[in-house]
């Protein structure tokens, strides 16, 4: 059992804290958003993941799991201190470091004894280093020893709970090897793939990795693209791809391009990074400019329909970056529904989970609801940006009854040709051959 102190309570923070107590770990879980923490402490979960208000509910009650914003205490007390804070895009696309930076300067004000810092956060190589340097500048007492890990993260929103208490690797860039032994029996209740590396490695790992998925998915949508003007259907030739083992089937499904707190921001990141050490990363900035347009093809093949849109009733089904999460960060819908209302289209917005975040984004210029039906009702056609369950498991037959046409733009490719032309439809996916009327 270890004495753990997590310092940023947000997706990731909030997350891997609760899988930490629920090894067995003594885990206190920091902030400096009040807020977040007084809900915390009153059982509300600030963040929708499924499972987690379980978990956080079962491991404070077992007194293995608190929360507070008194972060001094909270590294004076740990022998392990995570640090899992944002570090958000910059406007030039630079990973912003203000809040590890500020952290670090707290860790250092405050150390008492020997611990070991690891830094979850996705940082820019060399972060591992400033971090040292930045303890060790702002020790009270130079005699102290410390080490610096980096463990980063590689769970996924939708599905982090299950991510985390069954990891399929941890990479650990240590500085020492007695740090990497105290991260190592840390993670041995997971039983994962451990791997361990230097402190520049393991940052380099976690923005390789998730360049390489975006990458998997851009490369999928330019496929796509090909596909609709050659006749063929990308989900065959997915399929088809990811029967080679070299391949791999995952990360294969065509749609409106990748979003959320990661990628995005990651890819510039690294894009970032390669531009500042003089390598001009062209594969990685396509990638990026790939996905910038992917986005806007769902508008593009709702006017291809409707011709204009000024006055047409659309119902958006979908807000949220991808289904069983709340988080709206880099969403396709942040640049589709902009791009609708721009053209002068009414929108009707269906979330299950989303809703209260959209709101802070699009205010009154959109209606809500969060009945995929009534979102349905008088509509001229709908749009699918993110494959929701309840989207997916839509009875076609009253939607269509709903609809003021039976017209669907498909952002993530949830139905069949098959079904779509049996119930009647007009539609057009990504990647795939249109159902026009004449088919149905
Ligand atoms: P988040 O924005 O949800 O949470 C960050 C938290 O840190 C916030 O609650 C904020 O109030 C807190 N914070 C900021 N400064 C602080 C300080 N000085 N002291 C204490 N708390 C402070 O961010 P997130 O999504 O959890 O991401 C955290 C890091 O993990 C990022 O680097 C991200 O790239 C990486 N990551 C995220 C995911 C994901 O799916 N969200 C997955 C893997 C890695």
């Amino acid at each position: 059992m270890s004495k753990i102190t997590v310092i940023g309570t947000g997706y990731v923070g909030l997350v891997s804290g609760t899988c930490f107590a629920e090894i067995g770990n003594q885990v206190v879980c920091c902030d400096i958003d009040n807020s977040k923490i007084k809900k915390l402490n009153n059982g509300v979960i600030p963040i929708y993941e499924p499972g987690l208000e379980e978990m956080v509910r079962r491991n404070k009650e077992a007194g293995r799991l608190t929360f507070t914003t008194d972060i001094p205490s909270a590294i004076q007390d740990a022998e392990i201190i995570y640090i899992a804070v944002g570090t958000p895009m910059t406007i030039t696309g630079e990973a912003d470091l203000r809040y590890v930076i500020g952290v670090a300067e707290s860790i250092g004000e405050h150390l008492n004894s020997y611990k070991v810092i690891v830094n979850k956060s996705t940082v820019p190589v060399g972060t591992g280093r400033m971090v040292q340097r930045l303890i060790r500048e702002n020790l009270r007492d130079s005699s102290i020893v410390f080490d610096v890990v980096s463990n980063p993260e590689f769970l996924r929103e939708g599905s982090a709970l299950s991510d985390c208490m069954n990891m399929e690797r941890a990479v650990i860039g240590a500085t020492s090897d007695k740090a990497a032994q105290i991260i190592a029996d840390l993670h041995e209740p997971f039983d994962t793939d451990l791997l361990i590396t230097d402190l520049e490695s393991a940052e380099m790992i976690k923005y390789a990795s998730n360049c390489f998925l975006a990458t998997k998915i851009s490369y999928i949508n330019a496929i796509a693209n090909v596909c609709e003007r050659v006749g063929a259907d990308v989900t065959s030739v997915a399929k088809g791809m990811g029967m080679d083992s070299r391949i791999g089937s995952r990360f294969l499904q065509a749609g409106i391009g990748y979003g959320g707190s990661c990628f995005p921001k990651d890819t510039h990141a690294l894009a970032y990074i390669a531009d500042s050490v003089g390598y001009n990363f062209r594969l990685l900035k396509s990638v990026i400019a790939a996905n910038d347009a992917q986005k806007l093809v769902v508008v593009n093949k709702l006017e291809q329909v409707l011709g204009d849109l000024k006055g047409r009733t659309i119902a958006i089904l979908g807000l949220a970056f991808k289904p069983n999460t709340d988080d709206m960060r880099d969403a396709p819908s942040l640049q589709i529904i902009p791009a609708l209302l721009r053209q002068g289209a009414s929108l009707k917005c269906y979330d299950p989970i989303a809703l209260s975040e959209a709101r802070v984004h699009f205010g009154d210029r959109v209606l809500y609801t969060e009945d995929v039906e009534e979102c349905l009702l008088n509509a001229d056609a709908a749009v699918i940006l993110t494959e929701w369950d309840q989207v997916k498991l839509l009875d076609l037959a009253k939607a269509k009854q709903l609809m003021s046409a039976p017209i669907i733009v498909d952002g993530r490719n949830c139905f069949s040709l098959e079904l779509m032309r049996e119930s009647g439809f007009i539609y057009h996916s990504i990647g795939r051959p249109v159902v026009t009327v004449e088919d149905n």
